[in-house]
């Protein structure tokens, strides 16, 4: 017996315990993938196994939905490994110590991996039982979503003919997402010389702010850490001599930065120490209602750095500056939504070049071209030089979508309520996809899955019987 069995819909949580059994942690997808190979092997599906270890299966159409359009489900098979510290388990090699409780399945220990794994068992479940109405079907199942996207990245389509997109990856119930942003990543260098410089070596340090993720957090008002450096550093300049020695800040390109340090050689250190309060004490002000405990703080220390010549300073201060970043432009079309936005997401000095990183999202993709055109101007206005490691697609909303409307109707069937239409400023895999397969129609949505990425992520078990319910009445009507 197993823990799950008992609980509604048996076939759905059936699948979802034997996937829960089989470790898969991202980058480790090969047994599950395995998994699903022979699954539709077994049943006689279909079937397409990549070396990234994505999984397609195919399924003919229910009978009487011969000619009805081609629908793909989607989901990732793999899971982002979160423990808690006592946590004897290997996950590299076990399967997850699952239990019920209440309304709710976690995992003792760890992650559930609910995200995606429930998706998964909702497409498995749909394979394997033919009383499902469906139209002919493409099951996608992604690997390494959980680290930047790879499988999806990877995929190729060219034997994918669907029309319409079931993304089973949201974790929200009641709630249709409808468009995500793409991202770009821009890093510009800029040179610097150094020459010595008599002055009072200091520490800069700007931090204690809040930070959060770049896209779902950047309309929230918070400090950037690397903006208020170059703050700082104007500020200083105003009132006092200064050559750079070193500055960074910022870890990684999907958080806003949440501190920043430099060491700076000044003339006059009272009249630093003057400016650097000053600034502190009208930043508490500015940020008063998002964040609680900003310093900027300067003191005077060694360092055996040369400083960086009066020009590169004046360069360096004025990029850091005058860096665009934050929220670009509001979505007139979705209330509420971050349509272009910026995160100035790291600054780092070298021996002779400052390099910075920046993160740019926009659900439209020309303008994210245009904000990481206006990072590149300005770095080479600064003498610098600037690229693109990588770009990638939005989801654009679509004002005419014949699945929401089609996925509404079931949902009012359901739920004899309107379901919420969202839209995401950060990455999914229908992103990706419609950027592949442009004429795409998708739409995102899956029960409720609460505390993702950490070991207390629980499903929510009525609510994946409603999702359940609504996936079958919207395949059922899409003929
Ligand atoms: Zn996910």
């Amino acid at each position: 017996m197993g823990v799950l069995s008992g609980l509604e819909p048996q076939a759905v949580f059936g699948f979802f315990e034997s996937l829960c059994a089989i470790p898969r942690g991202s980058h480790h997808t090969g047994a599950v993938s395995v998994y699903l190979e022979t699954f539709a092997r077994q049943r006689g599906l279909r079937c397409r196994r990549d070396e990234l270890n994505n999984v397609i299966v195919w399924k003919d159409a229910a009978p009487g939905y011969e000619d009805a359009p081609v629908v793909m489900l989607q989901g990732h098979m793999d899971m982002l490994i979160e423990k808690e510290r006592e946590c004897p388990r290997n996950t590299d090699q076990e399967g997850l110590d699952i239990f019920v409780e209440g309304d709710e399945i976690g995992a003792h220990g760890t992650t559930l991996g609910a995200d995606d794994g429930i998706g998964v068992a909702m497409m498995l479940a749909v394979l394997d039982d033919d009383r499902v109405l469906h139209g002919p079907l493409e099951c996608v199942f992604t690997a390494d979503e959980e680290v930047g996207m790879q499988g999806v990245r990877g995929l190729n389509v060219s034997d994918l003919k669907a029309k319409f997109m079931i993304n089973l990856d949201s974790l929200e119930e009641r709630v249709f997402t409808v468009s995500c942003a793409g991202s770009t990543r821009v890093v510009s260098t800029l040179p610097m010389g150094r020459v010595p410089f008599e002055g009072t070596v200091c520490a800069l340090m700007v931090d204690g702010f809040i930070g959060g993720h770049s896209g779902e957090d950047i309309h929230r008002g918070r400090a950037n850490a690397n903006r208020l450096m170059g703050r700082a550093l104007m500020e200083i300049m105003a009132k006092t001599d200064l050559r750079l020695l070193t500055v960074s800040g910022g870890a990684k390109d999907n958080t806003i930065p949440r501190d920043a340090a430099a060491l700076i050689a000044v003339k006059d250190l009272d009249a630093a120490k003057a400016a650097a309060a000053e600034l502190a004490e009208a930043l508490e002000n500015e940020y008063r209602a998002t964040e609680k405990k900003i310093r900027v703080r300067l003191f005077p220390t060694r360092s055996s750095f040369t400083p960086m010549d009066e020009d590169s300073t004046r360069r360096a201060a004025t990029f850091l500056f005058c860096a665009p970043n934050g929220v670009q432009m509001m979505s007139a079309e979705v209330p509420g939504l971050v349509q272009t936005s910026l995160n100035f997401a790291q600054v780092y000095t070298e021996d002779d070049k400052m390099v910075c990183r920046f993160m740019v999202r926009s659900s439209v993709n020309s303008q994210a071209a245009e904000i990481a055109h206006r990072v590149m101007a300005l770095t080479r206005a600064m003498g610098g030089e600037a690229h693109i490691p990588s770009a990638y697609s939005a989801w654009q909303y679509r004002p005419d979508s014949r699945l929401r409307e089609v996925m509404t109707d079931a949902f009012r069937t359901v739920y004899g309520a309107e379901p919420r239409i969202a839209a995401l400023h950060a990455s999914l895999e229908c992103g990706i996809l419609s950027g592949k397969m442009p004429d795409l129609d998708c739409i995102s949505f899956g029960p409720d899955v609460v505390n993702v990425h950490t070991p207390r992520e629980r499903l929510k078990i009525a609510s994946t019987w409603r999702t359940w319910a609504l996936l079958r009445e919207t395949l059922r009507r899409l003929k």
